[in-house]
Order: structure tokens, then C-alpha cells, then sequence
């Protein structure tokens, strides 16, 4: 951490260099951007900078450099569960890129991919099509609409569709290293006045360096290439439920060829009870237990009857000409679903009736929204934690995670919830943790509950895929020596003075 002196130095230089309306030290400012929903304080930053160009960037860079000042880079701060908009430790200097920086550079309708800076939200980017009369979409999340679409692929998120991984929509980058260099990654490195290639083609000539700076802190991405999808004319979204828990292991074996031939050509996700009903109501024993247990079976169970959906509800969906050219691939995959008697389809007339599935069919058709964001109202106190592991698309590992995660839940008195997002290798398990941050005894339960998770996951061989800011030492602790060391290796090479988000995934 800088001392006073150091701060109030970098201040007024950066001041001085780029306006006075670059840089904030207020008091509401400071408060607002040091919250979080994790365990533990909150992380007052130094100040907040909000550059408006590349060029501004670089010069917050070196002037850093010159004082010894950490930054942390985000872009528009919506990493709910994540760490939100606050920096890894408490004292670093927040760059929030999002404020000044939200220009879409360009749309490319033909190559099918946009330009944005780190301002660009998901909703700002679908009005922005939709202005546009364009034919193509974006891959929403479930998330909040006012994300970056660039800080999301920045960490790895993911939405839905076929084109769900983010980060695998990435091509072509620019960035300020915490050298202060500029670079331009892949075709966009040649020395050239023009650059045909900088967001089409991806892995270039050389190594494949735009991984580096996704969930790390090497560099600050000022701009990046993004593929979209041309808009399919019918987008058909499908669900079937499950009555029982242990009833994962079939639906994983169910979803692995579909996804393995692309038969279907969205991720499919396997999401359980109160994952999906929490985005509708609140605990409904909260006040009885005083947040002390876990629900119980009687209530889920009451819970899962006046949704009309089981233990588990399963989701994809379909693109073609219209309905009528996809009810093919629908009536074999309710044939796929159904044919051991457990599985049930969901008519999209009823799905429609059912709100939290709604929520899915608006991602589906790449239409962001806030319905998800009300699953942190099931407790009070505004608590929630991601715990984000990946496991692969054999049913009977995932129903013993499952049923793990389910007892380790249970004994920290939280709730399971959770949606597997199913590609045809691996399922991201989405496990949210809500709890009372208001409360400190159910925060203690909370971040134990994490930790236990983490622990039992990584002795069975899986690792997380994303992390909290406050587990990201935790995580980066599990990894053996050598993967550290090559980590801190690079962060030497491309930020000799450690400027850029040190501890940041735990990479000092
Ligand atoms: C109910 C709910 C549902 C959610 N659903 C989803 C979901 O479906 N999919 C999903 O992926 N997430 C989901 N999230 C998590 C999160 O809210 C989103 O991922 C959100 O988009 C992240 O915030 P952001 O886009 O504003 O990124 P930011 O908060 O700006 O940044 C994210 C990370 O990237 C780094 N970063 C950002 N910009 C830069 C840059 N320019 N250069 C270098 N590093 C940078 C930041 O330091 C930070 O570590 C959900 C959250 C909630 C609460």
C-alpha cells in the first residue's frame, strides 16, 4: 500500500496531466466504490480514476510508476459475488474505465463482431443493435444488465447460447502494461497503418498472449474485438424438470451427447430448485431459524410444488428458420428427456406462466435483464459469494459433487444453490452462497462454508474457474509452486514495479 504522501502526489499529478474531473478522492466516492457483498470489510480505495482514452490510461500508468501507486482496473464494476467494483486489498486506486471510456469502436455486421471499450454494458450494447437494425446478438448473462461486456470476458463469464464463452469470443486487443507500454495483440501487433485481421483472425503468428490478461494483472485492456451471433429468425427455448435430487446423475448423462455432437447448439444448463426459485421469492423460514439452518426439504418441497418445477429444471434451446423448422430437434430431444419416465417437458405456455424461467428465455434470445439480481433478496443483508468450480459431464461424479456440496450447504446452515452449465466436456458449476452480511455470526458461516467448499472440491482434483477477490490468494495457495512462480515471473516482466492490481488472483 503507498503511503499518504505518495497518494496526495499521484493525485495532483494526474490532475495536473489529465482534469481534475479524471480523479476523485470524495468521500462518497471512496465509501461507494470500496463496497462489496464478500466476507470482510470493505476495501476504501485511495481514489478513483476515470480515464477517457487510451493515451490517458497510459499516462495514469507511469504516473503510478513514478509514485509507487497500485491501480486497479475495472470497467464498469458490476462483479456481484465477485468482489464488485472494489479492489483486491483496501488503499489501491480504483480506474474505473467505464465512466468515460463507452464507445462502440465498431459493429461489423458482415465478420459478425464489434469493437468496444471497457464502458460497453450488455444492455447499452443490445440497445445498441437494436438501433442499429442490426442482425446480430449478443450473448447475455443472467447477470446485471449494466456489466461490461468487456470486464466479463475479462473474467472469464460466461452467458448464453452458442456463444456463451466470453472469453472465446475475444480477438484482438489493446493494452496498457504496467510498464506503460501500449501493445496490440495478435494480427494487431503487425507494424502497419491498417490491421484486416485484428478481430477475425485469433491465435496470429507467435504466441498467444490475450490470455494473459484475462483474470490477472498484467495489463489494463483498453479496447477489444468481440464475436457476436447473427440473430437466428426463431429462437426456441426448451425445459424439461426432474423431481429428484440425486436425479443430476441421469440429466448429466442425458445432456453429454447432446452437447458433445452440438446436436444442441446452446450450453444447456441443469439448474436445482432454489437457485431458480430464489430469483422470485425470500426464504420463506428465514424469521423462524433466524438464518441459523438451512431450509428444510418440507418447505423446498413446498417451494418446488407452487412453481410446478422438481429438484432440477433443465434448459436450452433451439435456432431455426421459425417453429415450425426446429420441432424436430425438439420432439427428439423431449423423446431424449422423457424416455426413462423421470424427466418432464415444460410447454413453453406453462414456462411462460413460470417467472424464473422466463429470466431464462429472455438470456436465450440474448435480452438482458435484472430478474436474476433478486436471488440476493432470499436472505436479508445483501450477502453473496460465487463459488465457481467446473466438473466433468459424467453423471455420477457430478451427482457426488453435487450431494457434497448439498451436505456442506446444509452444515453451515446456507442454502444450495446452484445451475451446472453444461458444454460437452465439462459443467461450470454456478454455486451462490446468500447470506446475512448484516450479521456477523451468518458472514463467519458464509465464509467458512466457502472455504470448506474449496477445500473438498480441490482434494477430489477440481479447481475453480473464477474466483472472489477475498479467495483469490486462497486459490492461487492450491496451485503448485512452479505455476506460482511463472505467474509472479511475468507479472515482473510486464509490471516491474508491481503497479497493476498487486494480490490481484493472487499474483503479487
Ligand atoms: C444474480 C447474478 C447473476 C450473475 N450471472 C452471471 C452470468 O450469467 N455470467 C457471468 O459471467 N457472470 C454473472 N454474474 C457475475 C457478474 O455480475 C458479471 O460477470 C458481471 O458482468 C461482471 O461485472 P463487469 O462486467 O462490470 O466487470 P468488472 O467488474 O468491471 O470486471 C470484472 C473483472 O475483470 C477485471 N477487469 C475489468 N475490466 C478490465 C480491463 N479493462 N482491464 C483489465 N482488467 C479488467 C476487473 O479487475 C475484475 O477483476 C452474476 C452476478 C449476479 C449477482
Amino acid at each position: 500500500m503507498a503511503n499518504e504522501e505518495s497518494i496526495r502526489a499521484f493525485v495532483q499529478a494526474v490532475s495536473g496531466e489529465l482534469g481534475s474531473e479524471a480523479i476523485s478522492t470524495g468521500e462518497e466516492v471512496l465509501t461507494r466504490y470500496g463496497e462489496h457483498t464478500l466476507p470482510g470489510p470493505d476495501l476504501r480505495p485511495a481514489a478513483v480514476a476515470f480515464p477517457d482514452s487510451t493515451q490517458a490510461v497510459q499516462k495514469l500508468v507511469l504516473a503510478a510508476n513514478r509514485y509507487r501507486v497500485p491501480l486497479y482496473p475495472i470497467s464498469t464494476g458490476q462483479n456481484i459475488g465477485l468482489g464488485s467494483r472494489s479492489s483486491v486489498r483496501a488503499g489501491q486506486v480504483v480506474v474505473d474505465l467505464g465512466r468515460r471510456m463507452s464507445r462502440v469502436i465498431e459493429v461489423n455486421e458482415a465478420l459478425a463482431y464489434c469493437v468496444v471499450e471497457p464502458g460497453v454494458t450488455f444492455q447499452a450494447m443490445y440497445d445498441e443493435l437494436v438501433k442499429r437494425k442490426s442482425k446480430l446478438m449478443i450473448s447475455a448473462t443472467a447477470g446485471p444488465p449494466q456489466g461490461s461486456l468487456l470486464g466479463n470476458a475479462l473474467d472469464k463469464g460466461g452467458g448464453s447460447g452458442a456463444y456463451a464463452d466470453h472469453f472465446g469470443t475475444l480477438c484482438g486487443m489493446e493494452v496498457v502494461l504496467g510498464s506503460g507500454d501500449v501493445i496490440r495483440t495478435g494480427d494487431g501487433s503487425l507494424e502497419s497503418a491498417s490491421h484486416l485481421n485484428w478481430h477475425v483472425s485469433k491465435y496470429s503468428f507467435g504466441p498467444y498472449l490475450e490470455g494473459l490478461f484475462t483474470q490477472s494483472n498484467y495489463g489494463i485492456v483498453t479496447r477489444a474485438g468481440m464475436w457476436v451471433m447473427p440473430r437466428p429468425p426463431h429462437i426456441e427455448s426448451f425445459f424439461f424438470t426432474f423431481p429428484d435430487d440425486t436425479d443430476l446423475h441421469q440429466i448429466v448423462d442425458l445432456i453429454r451427447p447432446l452437447k458433445l455432437s452440438n446436436f444442441v447448439p446452446t450450453q444447456i444448463r441443469a439448474t436445482n430448485d432454489l437457485y431458480l426459485i430464489a430469483a422470485d421469492c425470500v426464504h420463506p423460514e428465514y424469521g423462524q431459524s433466524g438464518g441459523k439452518k438451512q431450509i428444510t426439504d418440507e418447505a423446498r418441497r413446498a417451494l418446488q410444488k407452487r412453481y410446478g418445477l422438481g429438484s432440477w429444471t433443465v434448459s436450452g434451446a433451439f435456432y431455426g428458420a421459425s417453429r415450425q423448422a426446429v420441432q424436430p430437434q425438439l420432439d427428439r430431444v423431449i423423446a431424449h428427456f422423457t424416455r426413462s419416465g423421470k424427466g418432464r417437458f415444460i410447454a413453453l405456455e406453462e414456462a411462460n406462466e413460470i417467472a424464473p424461467l422466463r429470466i431464462s428465455m429472455n438470456s436465450y434470445e440474448g435480452v438482458p435483464g435484472e430478474g436474476e439480481l433478486k436471488m440476493l433478496r432470499w436472505r436479508p443483508g445483501g450477502g453473496t459469494i460465487w463459488f465457481l468450480p467446473r466438473t466433468p459431464m459424467i453423471g455420477s461424479v457430478a451427482n457426488e459433487f453435487h450431494l457434497a456440496s448439498r451436505g456442506i450447504c446444509r452444515d453451515h446452515g446456507l442454502e444450495y444453490m446452484v445451475s451446472n452449465v453444461c458444454g460437452p466436456r465439462f459443467a461450470r458449476g454456478v454455486h451462490t452462497l446468500v447470506y446475512n452480511r448484516g450479521d456477523a455470526e451468518e458472514t463467519a458461516r458464509a465464509d467458512a462454508c466457502y472455504r470448506a467448499l474449496a477445500l473438498e472440491f480441490a482434494g477430489k482434483g477440481v479447481f475453480v474457474g473464477r474466483a472472489p477477490t477475498a479467495y483469490q490468494g486462497f486459490h492461487q495457495g492450491q496451485r503448485m509452486s512452479a505455476f506460482v512462480e511463472a505467474c509472479a515471473a511475468i507479472k515482473r516482466a510486464l509490471d516491474p514495479n508491481g503497479i497493476i492490481a498487486p494480490g490481484k488472483y493472487g499474483i503479487d
